[in-house]
């Protein structure tokens, strides 16, 4: 997992933006779709290798998942879930190698949706899709990938199929505002990251 390198483009681009709050992004590899927030997610690019074999492979189907909430400040908990090897079915979940330029994709489209979803609503940008890499193996191999496992990847655009993410859109906006106290304390330890010079 290159946190720092996700933390580092996140707190470039949101430098750029000019957002009026102060944004942190963390990793979270517990996040659920049963917290309070904004979800949001992509599909982007990685490679795998097995740490049993000498088996990698790409794909296509890497589920990032995101949890928006603004309170004070903003915050931004990330999960990018993984992948196990189809060949020696040692269950071990490997962590998607991401190139910088696919990083700098998903956080620009990320940098967007805040944009789009607390300060300009009509902001039309269009989403950056992942560039892809060397030979993608056939079709989202869903029994190997733990997004799909635990009922978030492919469900993507059917919400009929994921209770989860089909009864969150209700209480979506009236959880902002409070949903974010949670994730203040998860992502506190690195609030200082991007905080902009307050006047003494
Ligand atoms: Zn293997
Ligand atoms: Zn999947």
């Amino acid at each position: 997992m290159n946190e720092m390198k996700w933390k580092s483009e996140f707190a470039n681009q949101i430098h750029k933006s000019e957002f009026p709050d102060q944004w942190n992004l963390c990793v979270d590899m517990d996040l659920s779709k049963q917290e309070r927030g904004l979800y949001y997610s992509q599909h982007t690019f990685a490679s795998f290798r097995c740490s049993f074999c000498p088996r990698s492979w790409n794909s296509s189907k890497v589920y990032v998942l995101f949890l928006l909430n603004l309170r004070n400040h903003g915050t931004v908990r990330m999960r990018i879930f993984r992948q196990d090897c189809e060949r020696c079915q040692q269950g071990f979940l490997e962590e998607p190698e991401i190139t910088p330029e696919n990083i700098k994709n998903a956080v620009y489209n990320l940098i967007h949706k805040i944009q789009k979803t607390f300060y300009e609503p009509n902001d039309s940008t269009q989403e950056q899709k992942a560039k892809t890499y060397g030979i993608l193996d056939g079709p989202h191999n869903r029994e190997h990938c733990e997004g799909c496992r635990l009922g978030f990847c492919e469900n993507e655009g059917n919400p009929m199929q994921n209770s989860a993410q089909g009864s969150f859109a209700p209480v979506l906006w009236g959880a902002l505002a409070v949903g974010a106290v949670g994730a203040i304390a998860l992502c506190s330890a690195f609030a200082s990251n991007n905080k902009k010079e307050s006047k003494k």
